[in-house]
């Protein structure tokens, strides 16, 4: 088979670029192979009665699939350069913006219509917390909603799957570059993949000049293997350890109404390390989150008001950079993550009140407690999972953001953990996101240079423009 552009990957990274290249270019030939399957066969076989934990499944419908990691997300598309990666740092702040402008736009006419765009500019919250030692960070979020986001994310395929050729669970196992033998002329790639059509043994093959690596938090270890193969240089990266934070939804909704999602960062006393608020859910509930297999926690809400529930979440994290000679930070998180699966069979669930005293938190502690757990988890004791530093940063912080949203810091606050935000580590790109191979982009999460899905879609629309500059 051969493409004009092939494009790894179906997260919002490989969508953009190829509704870029499809809207701006219809002649060209797109190939998209995606190793999950297509949105609507996406389903996590965790029912809560028969199959009540992970089961691994060999791909992921939640992390894999049309729609990438966030599908089933809480829908945030952020407007900011303040977080979710660093495209400005190759593109510029202005270009990343009107980017992510440009892919709320296209949300909107694909069904997003009429949800909010909240935005911290002229906040009185700002002040408020540098007054308690704390600082919101700018940004514009537009609030989809889990049930929005699918809307969105169906209504882009419906649109696109008969002009671009879509190979679902057809996981891309490697990359051959084919030099040109006439010197000077640009090579090629060559993608090995196992088909869905195919016998599990049979690899298939696929041709493009231009290719497009995104492959996500997912593909992170093939993105390490492939850059080893290809000799693309990478850099390590960081990991985000933490908790997931649970209280009735009141205690921050003077906050959540007018910002929706406030990302807060607060410099620890004790080791001034940064603790920061992530991925806030009004009215939403705490789940399961699968990784190489191995169970961390995030959080969701949704738009239909009749899904909502008291209570509201976010993350708490501290980031952990290594230097040498440790590289391994995606490890690290990893055997955290591992303890707590190992004492709680999965995600551990304590009181506020219980760890502030030492001590484990049990069924019954949490059941006489007031905040009703939206996620079944295990209680247990976190302090003999997370390490002590990160541990107190986070208990420094529940205190601070008690002086701004009082009643966070209540006995009955229930933590989830661990969460963990996998980063990938970082590929050595140029201004334009292109590898040291001319013509193979790496975009998205698995760049190591996005973190949400409005930078990585972002990215991906850049990329496609690069390459129609170039055909
Ligand atoms: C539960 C959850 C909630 C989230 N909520 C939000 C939110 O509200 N707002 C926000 O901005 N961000 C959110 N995120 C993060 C966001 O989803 C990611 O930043 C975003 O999806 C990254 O897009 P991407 O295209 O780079 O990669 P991904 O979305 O991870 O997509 C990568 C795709 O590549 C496929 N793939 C991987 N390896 C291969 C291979 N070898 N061959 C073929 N295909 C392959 C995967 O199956 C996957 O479908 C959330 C993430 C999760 C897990």
């Amino acid at each position: 088979m051969k493409y004009d552009v092939i494009i790894i990957g179906a997260g919002p990274g490989g969508i953009f670029s190829a509704y870029e290249l499809m809207k701006k270019r219809p002649g060209l030939k797109v190939g998209v192979f995606e190793a999950g399957t297509e949105l609507e066969k996406r389903h996590c076989p965790i029912d809560g009665e028969k199959i009540k934990t992970c089961i691994r499944c060999k791909s992921c419908s939640i992390m894999s699939g049309f729609g990438g990691a966030g599908a089933f997300s809480d829908g945030k598309y952020n407007i900011t350069n303040d977080f979710g990666g660093t495209l400005h740092e190759y593109i510029g702040k202005k270009k990343a913006i009107e980017l992510m402008q440009y892919v709320d736009n296209i949300n909107l006419e694909h069904g997003g219509e009429g949800t909010k765009l909240y935005s911290t500019a002229g906040t009185e919250f700002k002040k408020k917390c540098i007054q308690n030692k704390l600082q919101l960070l700018d940004a514009s979020v537009r609030h989809l909603g889990t049930d929005i986001n699918y809307v969105v994310l169906k209504n882009l395929y419906a649109e696109m799957k008969d002009r671009i050729d879509f190979h679902f669970s057809s996981p891309v196992d490697h990359i051959e570059v084919l030099s040109e033998k006439k010197a000077g002329t640009a090579p090629r790639y060559r993608i090995y993949y196992s088909g869905a059509s195919t016998k599990a043994d049979t690899v298939r093959t696929a041709e493009a000049r231009y290719l497009i690596i995104s492959v996500g938090r997912i593909g992170s270890k093939w993105m390490e293997k492939t850059c080893r193969e290809l000799q693309i240089p990478t850099k390590s990266n960081r990991v985000d350890i933490g908790v997931r934070v649970e209280l009735p939804s009141v205690v921050f909704s003077h906050l959540t109404d007018e910002l929706y999602e406030s990302k807060i960062v607060y410099r620890t006393e004790k080791f001034e390390d940064s603790v920061r608020t992530f991925c806030m859910n009004p009215n939403g509930i705490v789940v399961n989150e699968n990784t190489n297999g191995i169970v961390t926690v995030n959080g969701h809400s949704f738009e239909d008001a009749s899904r909502k529930t008291e209570n509201t979440n976010f993350a708490l994290l501290v980031s952990k950079h290594f230097s040498e000679p440790f590289k391994d930070s995606n490890g690290y998180g990893e055997s955290i993550a591992r303890l707590s699966n190992m004492l709680g069979g999965g995600v551990i669930v304590q009181r506020f009140g219980d760890l502030a005293r030492g001590r484990r938190s049990n069924v019954s502690r949490i059941e006489e407690g007031t905040v009703r757990p939206t996620l079944q988890a295990t209680p247990g004791d976190l302090s003999l999972v997370l390490p002590k530093r990160i541990l107190d940063g986070i208990i420094e912080m529940i205190y601070a953001l008690d002086k701004i949203a009082p009643g966070t810091a209540n006995n009955d606050t229930l933590l989830y953990g661990v969460e963990v935000k996998f980063y990938n580590m970082e590929v050595r790109l140029d201004k334009n996101l292109e590898t040291n191979h001319p013509g193979l982009y790496v975009i998205g999460d698995g760049s190591g240079v996005t973190h949400c899905r409005g930078v990585a879609s972002a990215s991906g629309v850049y990329v496609a423009d690069h390459i129609l500059g170039r055909t």
